[in-house]
């Protein structure tokens, strides 16, 4: 019998997208099959509450590859199915339409999907949730129609969505459980930029709140009833709560999965054929040295070049510094590295703060846990450094300046 020699990736977005290209550059011919349960070919998410939601971007911008792409490369793209099962001892893949795909190797690249707000009335109209291309297009809608929304969730998308409905005339509250807009991830000291600069552009935050209702009339949301009480006025409700993995596959199939499918740093999960990249992936980080999952574009895009090499039988280590961006208002910002909540000692600031222009460091043990540069730019190169270096720093030169940041390590 002649052995099948496919690679199959499942899930047709930016990480399945990049892991096919990798295949192809780095000299495999055989069968590549790559499946999506989204109808749009793979596309980059970033702009879908950025350039994209304020309008100041095509849609033709956020496509990974040209439509041709993928026939030129023979790369068999199959969208708008959904891979419904795995038989790992068979090394085959179930689709939801009664089809099988036989592999020699998987990559599962199937990122993740916005968590459900539990509360009455989340099904109504008007309740709208950010993941997908129709998802920013309905939103964009809404702001259009609406007078005033409320953003549930101050995290990334939560803020980069009300940062979009101020760009659009709307009126916006933001209602958050926790004290701060992204608390977890920044600590207070940074958190506090965001609140600032959202209050600035006239948005109502709201924190320490807890939702127990999305009110409606006639099947479309028109609020937000809060523990207190209180009802918050809306004619479209956004919710950003956080994604959860989607590990339904691997979990169904037998793979080690804790939060995310559990690689090494070759990407490899606990199946030597099956492969995991991207949001899905919960990986082993040699820097870090633990697992830790990646809820972002660059992970996304780097993760499976890494993942390709290893499902050719040339392994190598995922060692990059995590890192991403966000924009807000006239706020841009890069985030290298990687702090669990509330796993620094202190943070400390160079440059100025108030003018949202500096970068922030945060300290553990007097090294570079990770740093944020706001509105400064060519920097990033020297934090991932830093960072990579795992040095005790002087915290005067940190805070100065004068001192460049290259010069840090020096010695
Ligand atoms: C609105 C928005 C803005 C963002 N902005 C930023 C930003 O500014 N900076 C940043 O660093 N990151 C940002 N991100 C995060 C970044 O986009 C993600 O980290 C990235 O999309 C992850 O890519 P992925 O390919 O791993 O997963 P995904 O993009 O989630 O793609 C997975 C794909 O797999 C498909 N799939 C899932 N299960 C199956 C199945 N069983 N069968 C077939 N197909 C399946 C899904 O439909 C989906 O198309 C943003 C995300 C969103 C939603």
């Amino acid at each position: 019998m002649i052995p099948n020699t496919t690679h199959l990736i499942v899930g047709a977005s930016l990480a399945g997208a990049k892991a096919a290209q990798t295949l192809r550059e780095e000299g495999f011919d055989g069968p590549l099959v790559l499946i999506g349960e989204e109808a749009e070919r793979p596309y980059e998410r970033p702009p879908l509450s950025k350039e994209y939601l304020l309008g100041k971007a095509e849609r033709e911008t956020i496509y990974v590859h040209p439509r041709e792409w993928y026939a030129e490369h023979d790369v068999d793209l199959r969208l708008g199915v959904r891979a419904a099962g795995i038989d790992p001892a068979a090394h085959e893949v179930r689709l939801a339409d009664g089809g099988m795909i036989g592999y020699a190797k998987l990559l599962l690249a199937t990122g993740s999907s916005p968590r459900r707000l539990p509360v009455p009335g989340a099904d109504l109209d008007g309740v709208l949730y950010l993941r997908r291309v129709e998802d920013s297009d309905r939103i964009k809608a809404a702001f259009r129609a609406a007078s005033r929304v409320v953003v549930i969730g101050a995290g990334w998308i939560g803020l980069e969505t009300a940062a979009a409905a101020r760009a659009a005339g709307v009126e916006v509250t933001v209602l958050e459980m926790a004290e701060l807009p992204l608390l977890r991830v920044l600590g207070r000291e940074v958190a506090q930029v965001f609140a600032d600069l959202h209050r600035g552009n006239d948005v109502d935050l709201r924190f320490g709140v807890r939702i127990i209702e999305i009110t409606g009339a006639a099947g479309h949301a028109d609020g937000v009833r809060l523990a207190d009480g209180s009802h918050v006025r809306a004619d479209a409700v956004i919710v950003g709560v956080g994604i959860t993995p989607n590990t339904e596959l691997a979990s169904e199939a037998g793979l080690q999965v804790d939060n995310g499918v559990r690689v090494d740093e070759q990407l490899r999960s606990s199946d030597r054929d099956i492969h995991a990249a991207g949001d899905v992936a919960s990986a082993f980080h040699p820097l870090l040295r633990s697992h830790i999952r990646v809820e972002h574009w660059a992970n996304a895009l780097h993760q499976p070049q890494a993942a390709a090499k290893a499902m050719l039988g040339q392994p190598v280590a995922y060692d990059r510094v995590p890192y991403f961006f966000s924009d807000q208002y006239d706020l841009g910002m890069e985030y290298s590295g990687y702090v669990e909540p509330g796993g620094y000692d202190e943070v400390v600031f160079r440059g100025d703060v108030a003018g949202r222009e500096f970068i922030a460091f945060w300290l553990g043990d007097g090294r570079v846990l990770a740093g944020m540069n706001v509105n400064i730019w060519d920097v990033n190169d020297s934090i991932k450094a830093l960072v990579r270096s795992g040095k005790p720093l002087d915290k005067n030169a940190l805070r100065d300046p004068q001192t460049p940041l290259e010069s840090l390590l020096d010695g």
